[in-house]
């Protein structure tokens, strides 16, 4: 009989498969099981209506066969079935199927990428096939038919015998090469793996007959019971998926070891989000935000996105587009039956309804922060210990450009109430006379206790954050203010806070102290920039400030970052003149000027040592403290 052609754009398509050494051609699986249930679909879709159908939702089934001999891999199903001209057409044609658009260019494409971003449907069997024989009946018609092709040379359709409608495709798998063993295809344990790992969740059972060990019967009691080998057919799948279920129908330890189980993660996860949207866009989803956060996740091999699942089948395990870069912690699942099995992943960048779905799971996913935030303190403390560090990076990267969406989420230490605080607590807390939010940055939450300059704010009642992440000082200069509130560097920035009485008081001290102040520079020469009297320090007699507004934090971050064009921030020294400390310094001054220049060098290594700024040279340092002991 003579063998008919494939339609020209097939006949490409076809070769790509047959020559294809593409690293997931296992996915061949899933489409043949995938259009089987289509298939399945449809008649039971019919039986509703049609009791000729004379089948109920329990007698649907995909049914894997394997025949080790003949090399022979079987996908049946009681579908719908084909008749002949239905096999001539989709089976001919692949153009036929839409999603897939055959451009002119081609040839262009390498092969990795039309496999990869486009599924590739039926024609996907000859990726693993020399040969692929379907066996079809239509419901409804007397007759069977049988297409048969071994790929570029075309394809017959004979007349066959059936006997319930449905398709039976076979495929005869290619000989084993160095590089690809075909035969893995013709074990059940890799067939039960590959549909646990891309079918699961299809809604018919599938099938395979597996041999399994027990207990013979009768002697379960004897001394010592005797085994057999049975074969047994095993439903492979689990059919209903977790997230297709009713809300109130799981309970929290299933939803628990779905997530142990599918993101191999053996701690708790913070929360669940389950989410089954109809409107423009349906779909469902369950989304897991972790307890922890993977060793790997501040790395570039962390691997974000969510499993994207059409209907039940999976089409992308990572898909990213569906998360926001700051929420990249969250994992789960999503299940759309909006989107087709065939789309490539080009065309989901630019799908509306993936984009409707992503926005959508961002809203949830903020407002179950927000929920934890507000409801459960405890462990929204905890999710941020895990990723608030990604939250502050995410909020500082593009110039704020995500400000409204994370600032909110984002806690600091405060001082005042000794605890983790939003900025929008610490606002709401200010005593009635504060203008300002007021922050410190230093390498830990003790040093930052215990600073000099932080007295005079305390003494006022004012709230001042601790910014220990290299990160948290690049917050204020992205957000400029909060609740129409600017931030203040407590450490550099002028705090705003003397009258003009006390500041016409300083100015005196400083013009009556002018002799001691320029004593110290003297002593001290390029060391530091400028010695002047401070007007914050309260029981402390001396500290360093920033010369250049950059603060010694971030001195010390570009010079870790970029240790070649970090440059100083310039040190001032600022004395207290109502500090004992300083009426001794002024006395030595006058009468004993080699003691004052000790005491010069001692008060500037002391305002090193709190600013946490490395001393040169600490030996002189202790030497004169140990000469003033003695
Ligand atoms: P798609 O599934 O995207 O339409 P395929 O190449 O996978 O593309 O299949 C082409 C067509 O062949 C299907 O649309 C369907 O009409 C038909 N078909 C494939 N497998 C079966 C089957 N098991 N039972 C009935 N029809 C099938």
């Amino acid at each position: 009989m003579a063998k008919k052609q494939f339609k020209a754009e097939s006949k490409r398509l076809l070769d790509l498969m047959i020559n294809s050494i593409y690293t997931h051609n296992e996915i061949f699986l899933r489409e043949i099981i995938s259009n089987a249930s289509d298939a399945i679909d449809k008649l039971a879709y019919l039986s509703l209506t049609d009791d000729s159908v004379g089948l109920s939702r329990s007698d649907f089934a995909i049914t894997i066969t394997v025949d080790e001999k003949n090399k022979l891999l079987t996908i049946s199903d009681n579908g719908i079935g084909m008749d002949k001209d239905e096999m001539e057409t989709n089976l001919g044609t692949i153009c036929k199927s839409g999603s897939f658009q055959f451009k002119e260019d081609m040839e262009k494409l390498d092969e990795v990428d039309i496999i990869g971003q486009f599924g590739v449907g039926f024609y996907s069997a000859f990726m693993v096939s020399d040969a692929v024989t379907v066996i079809s009946k239509k419901f409804g018609s007397e007759e069977a038919w049988m297409w048969q092709s071994s790929g570029a040379d075309g394809y017959t359709i004979t007349a066959c015998e059936k006997e319930q409608p449905g398709t039976d495709v076979i495929m005869r798998l290619k000989e084993d090469t160095e590089e690809e063993k075909y035969s893995r295809f013709l074990q059940k344990f890799e067939l039960q793996r590959l549909v646990k790992k891309y079918s699961d969740y299809i809604r018919y059972p599938i099938h395979m007959e597996m041999e399994t060990t027990r207990v013979k019967e009768g002697t379960e009691d004897a001394e010592k019971p005797e085994y057999e080998t049975v074969t047994e057919v095993k439903t492979l799948n689990s059919m209903v998926p977790l997230w297709q279920r009713n809300k109130k129908d799981v309970t929290e330890e299933e939803y628990e070891n779905f997530y142990h189980e599918k993101f191999m993660d053996f701690e708790k996860p913070l929360a669940t989000i389950h989410v089954n949207a109809e409107g423009t866009v349906s779909y469902k989803a369950l989304l897991y935000i972790p307890g922890k956060a993977p060793f790997n996740y501040y790395s570039a091999e962390y691997q974000r996105g969510l499993q994207l699942y059409s209907s039940g089948v999976m089409i992308m395990e990572n898909c990213e587009d569906l998360l926001p870069e700051y929420f990249g912690f969250v994992k789960g699942v999503v299940d759309s039956q909006d989107l087709s099995l065939n789309i490539s992943r080009e065309m989901l960048q630019h799908n509306r309804q993936l984009a409707l779905i992503s926005n959508n799971l961002e809203k949830k996913i903020k407002s179950e922060l927000e929920k934890l935030r507000d409801q459960d303190r405890e462990k929204y403390e905890s999710f941020f210990q895990a990723f608030g560090l990604q939250l502050k990076y995410s909020l500082v990267k593009d110039f704020g450009a995500n400000k409204q969406a994370l600032q909110d989420l984002i806690l600091f230490w405060s001082s005042k109430e000794n605890k983790l605080i939003t900025l929008k607590e610490y606002v709401q807390a200010m005593p009635e006379d504060q203008k300002f939010i007021y922050y410190a940055t230093g390498e830990s939450k003790t040093r930052l206790e215990h600073l000099p300059q932080l007295e005079q704010l305390k003494d006022k009642g004012y709230d001042v954050l601790y910014f220990t992440a290299d990160v948290d000082e690049f917050i204020p200069k992205t957000l400029f203010t909060y609740e129409e509130k600017s931030f203040k560097n407590a450490l550099i920035d002028d705090l705003g806070l003397e009258t003009e009485e006390e500041k016409k008081q300083t100015e005196q001290k400083a013009q009556a102290s002018k002799g001691t102040l320029d004593f110290v520079k003297e002593t001290l020469g390029d060391l530091v920039k400028e010695v002047r009297l401070s007007a914050i320090l309260r029981s402390h007699p001396v500290c360093m400030v920033p010369d250049t507004g950059v603060s010694f934090e971030m001195e010390k971050y570009f010079k870790k970052v970029n240790p070649e064009m970090a440059t100083d921030s310039g040190r001032i020294l600022e004395l207290n003149a109502q500090h004992p400390v300083f009426q001794k310094l002024e006395l030595a001054v006058a009468q004993d000027p080699e003691r004052a220049k000790k005491y010069a060098k001692i008060l500037y290594y002391q305002a090193l040592l709190i600013a946490d700024l490395p001393l040169e040279n600490p030996t002189e340092y202790t030497d004169l403290v140990c000469e003033l002991l003695q």
